[in-house]
C-alpha cells in the first residue's frame, strides 16, 4: 500500500460499500467516511495499518466468487396468505428464514432501527424476523455482522444471511466455505444511500408536519402489492396516521425508480449476471402472467434460482412441509423479463446533474428540480383509473410496470 496517511483500498467508484474490510481489519485501522454524494467509503489509516492484506483479500470487488448457472429455476409463493403478503414478492425469504430458526439457527437481514437507519441485524425467533421482511431500497449497513457471523460459525451455529449479491460475496470471502452458512442473494438493480433517504424523510416530515415512525416500500395499493407504492406510519399531534402514496410522491422513491440515485459501483455491478453469489437467489417474477396467465405477479410472486446443493436443501425444507407453491421454468424464461440477470443498470446523465445540484441547492429546490415528475398529471390520471383500464393501457403500450 502507498505511503499516504489515509489511503483507499480500491478506486473510489469501484467500492460497493459492503464494509467487510472494516470488519476483517485486525488493527481497526479502517474507518468509513461519507463522500460528497452521501455514500460511505473505507479509508485506511496508513500510520496504523500493518499491511496484512486481509482487506484486499476480503473485498468482493477484488475477489468475486460465483456459483454455476442455476440448475433449478422456479416461480414460487408462500401458500399462507399472511406469509405471502409479509414479503415483497412471494414471501419466500420469510418461509426459509422460519425453517432455519426452527432448527435453532440465526438469520441475518436488513431492518430499520427506531431512527429509520437500515442495518443488517440478526433474528433468532420467528417474532424477531418481522423487521427483516420486505425490501428496503437503500444500502444496508452491514458493519459488525461479518465478524459476528464468523464467530458464530466457529461455534457451529447454523446461519442464514440474506442480502445483495455483493454483500453475500463479501461474507463468503470473509468466512470461506462453511457447511453451516447459507446465503440468499437478491436480484438487485442497485442501492441509493441512507443519506438521501434521511433527507427525503426530513422533507416529508416538514411537508406533512408529522414524525415518520415507519416507512414501508412496496406496500399495498388498491388491494394489491405494488412495486411503486409506499406507506408511511407517522405521528401527527400525538395521533398515529398512515400516509399511503406512490413513488412520485416521495422524492427518494421517485429517484430510485428513475435509477438516478444508485451508488456508482451499482452501474458497473459485477453480480448482475446469471452466475450468482448465493445458494439461492430471490427476485420478482414479473412476466409470469405471459407464461402462466392464471397467475398475477401483483399478488406476490418470487422467482427462485437454486444455485447450489445447499440451495436445494433450503428449498426442500419448505417444499416438503407444503408451505410453498412452486412451478419450474427454464432460466431463459425467467431471465427474459429480469434485466438484472443480464447486466448492470445503465447510468443516465441526470444522475450527475442531481448529485452536482445536491452540493449547492436546498433539498426543497432539489425536489422541485429532480424529484417532481413533469408528467405528474399523467401519473395522477393513470393511478386514479380502475385497475382493468390500467391493464388495457399497459397492454396497448406493451410497457410493463417493473422498476421504471
Ligand atoms: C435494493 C434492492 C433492489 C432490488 N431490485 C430487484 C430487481 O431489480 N429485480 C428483482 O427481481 N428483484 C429485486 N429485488 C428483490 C425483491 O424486491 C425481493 O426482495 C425479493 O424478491 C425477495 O422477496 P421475498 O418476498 O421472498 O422476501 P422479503 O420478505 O421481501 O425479504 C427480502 C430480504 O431482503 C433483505 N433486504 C431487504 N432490503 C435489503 C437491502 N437494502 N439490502 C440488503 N438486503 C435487504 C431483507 O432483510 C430480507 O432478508 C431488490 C431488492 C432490494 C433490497
Amino acid at each position: 500500500m502507498a505511503n499516504n496517511p489515509n489511503i483507499s483500498i480500491l478506486p473510489h467508484n469501484d467500492c460497493c460499500g459492503c464494509r467487510a474490510c472494516g470488519d476483517v481489519c485486525p488493527v481497526s485501522c479502517i474507518s468509513f467516511n461519507k463522500d460528497n454524494e452521501g455514500f460511505l467509503y473505507p479509508c485506511v489509516n496508513n500510520d496504523t495499518c500493518i499491511h496484512c492484506g486481509k482487506c484486499t483479500k476480503t473485498c468482493p470487488e477484488l475477489k468475486q466468487d460465483f456459483n454455476n448457472v442455476p440448475d433449478n429455476v422456479m416461480a414460487a409463493f408462500a401458500l399462507s396468505n399472511t406469509a405471502r403478503q409479509a414479503g415483497s414478492s412471494g414471501g419466500l425469504f420469510g418461509l426459509i428464514a422460519e425453517s432455519v430458526i426452527n432448527k435453532g439457527g440465526k438469520v441475518w437481514g436488513a431492518a430499520f432501527d427506531d431512527n429509520l437507519q437500515l442495518r443488517h441485524i440478526c433474528a433468532t425467533t420467528i417474532v424477531g424476523l418481522e423487521p427483516l421482511l420486505r425490501s428496503k431500497y437503500l444500502q444496508s449497513d452491514t458493519s459488525g455482522c461479518f465478524k459476528q457471523i464468523a464467530k458464530d460459525l466457529k461455534n457451529g451455529t447454523l446461519t442464514l444471511f440474506c442480502g445483495t449479491p455483493c454483500q453475500c460475496n463479501a461474507l463468503r470471502n470473509y468466512v470461506g466455505e462453511n457447511r453451516n452458512l447459507y446465503l440468499i442473494d437478491l436480484i438487485c438493480h442497485g442501492v441509493p444511500s441512507q443519506d438521501l433517504f434521511d433527507k427525503s424523510i426530513a422533507w416529508f416530515e416538514k411537508k406533512n408536519k408529522c414524525k415518520v415512525n415507519r416507512f414501508i416500500f412496496r406496500s399495498k395499493y388498491k388491494g394489491a402489492l405494488h412495486p411503486q407504492a409506499f406507506t408511511c406510519q407517522c405521528s401527527v399531534n400525538g395521533k398515529q396516521k398512515n400516509v399511503n402514496g406512490l413513488h412520485y410522491q416521495f422524492p427518494f422513491y421517485f429517484g430510485f425508480q428513475k435509477y438516478i440515485t444508485l451508488r456508482p459501483s451499482c452501474y458497473t455491478c459485477k453480480w448482475a449476471r446469471s452466475e450468482r453469489s448465493g445458494d439461492i437467489t430471490l427476485g420478482d417474477f414479473w412476466g409470469i402472467d405471459k407464461l402462466e396467465p392464471s397467475l398475477d405477479p401483483k399478488q406476490g410472486l418470487s422467482e427462485v434460482l437454486v444455485n447450489t446443493q445447499k440451495g436445494h436443501e433450503l428449498m426442500r425444507d419448505i417444499i416438503d412441509v407444503e408451505k410453498v407453491w412452486t412451478k419450474e421454468f427454464t432460466f431463459n424464461q425467467v431471465a427474459g423479463e429480469n434485466g438484472c440477470l443480464h447486466g448492470p443498470t445503465k447510468m443516465k446523465p441526470e444522475r450527475a446533474e442531481l448529485f452536482r445540484d445536491l452540493q449547492t441547492m436546498s433539498f426543497d429546490d432539489i425536489v422541485k428540480a429532480h424529484f417532481v415528475s413533469k408528467r405528474q398529471w399523467i401519473f395522477d390520471l393513470y393511478y386514479g383509473m380502475p385497475g382493468f383500464l390500467r391493464k388495457i393501457i399497459r397492454k396497448v403500450m406493451d410497457k410493463r410496470m417493473k422498476y421504471e
